[in-house]
């Protein structure tokens, strides 16, 4: 169930790079001093009375007392700018938790995550809180990017794919490079060659809009209902 949004005050605990555009930022819990959140979930930090940007937790909602941000800076925009100039021990004010990204457990049919590039970030809390609570049943991730240099927490979900027989992990790019062993084509390309079949299947999608319409439709041409594929729309 989705919680009430709280103003909340935590401060930095940790700054890493990924790559050199995309920020991971820990933000441990000041007031209150943990939060409940639902995997899948983002909060809401204000840059003024009306502006504010929205970050999707990618941590596991297990670790109440510290969460993590993952951010694709690139956009350079307001939030990009504030995220940059970020250093540890710096406080951090926002509203949240909140959003329905998050997945149905209630939901008897087979799961497809699709992630555009740092839409990955609420997948990864997903299926992160999923397997942490032995999650069984079949499931498979097609994390799109545009090059492999792109492909975060890959070791992770190669990790997950052996450990669990009924997780499948597809990464697809955009261009073939040597030695690449996984898809290749533009995102609605990609998921019409890996989804073979839309019979009691539910997709969560989340990335940009053009992304996410594109497999949509690519989904429906098959035969999906439109109200099967969840999504999170990033940009
Ligand atoms: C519910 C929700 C959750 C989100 N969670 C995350 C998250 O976990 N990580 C994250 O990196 N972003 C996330 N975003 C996007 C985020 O809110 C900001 O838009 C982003 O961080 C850029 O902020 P900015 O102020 O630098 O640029 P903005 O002024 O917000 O954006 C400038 C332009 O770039 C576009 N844009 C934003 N992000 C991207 C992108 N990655 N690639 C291409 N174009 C983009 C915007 O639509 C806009 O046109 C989320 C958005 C929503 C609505």
């Amino acid at each position: 169930m989705a919680q009430r949004l709280k103003q909340c005050r935590a401060e930095v605990a940790a700054i890493r790079w990924p790559r050199p555009d995309v920020i991971e930022v820990d933000l441990r819990m000041v007031e209150p001093d943990e939060l409940a959140f639902e995997a899948g979930q983002w909060i809401s930090v204000p840059f003024g009375p009306k502006t504010v940007r929205a970050w999707s937790m990618l941590s596991s909602p297990a670790r109440r007392r510290v969460l993590t941000l993952a951010v694709d800076v690139a956009p350079s925009g307001m939030g990009s700018q504030w995220l940059r100039g970020l250093t540890v021990g710096d406080p951090v004010e926002f509203k949240g938790p909140t959003g329905g990204f998050v997945f149905n457990r209630a939901d008897p049919r087979r799961a497809v995550f699709f992630a555009q590039e740092i839409g990955i970030v609420p997948v990864r809390s997903i299926l992160a809180d999923l397997y942490e609570t032995g999650f069984g049943r079949p499931a498979s991730l097609i994390y799109w990017v545009r090059d492999p240099s792109w492909l975060l927490y890959d070791a992770e979900f190669r990790s997950l794919a052996r450990r669990y027989p009924s997780f499948t992990y597809l990464p697809a790019v955009r261009e073939a490079q040597a030695g690449w062993r996984g898809d290749t084509g533009e995102p609605d390309a990609v998921v019409d060659r890996l989804v073979h079949s839309v019979d009691r299947l539910v997709v969560y999608a989340c990335g940009g809009s053009d992304a996410i319409n594109a497999v949509r439709d690519t989904l429906v041409k098959k035969g999906m209902d439109r109200k099967s594929v969840k999504w999170e729309k990033f940009w």
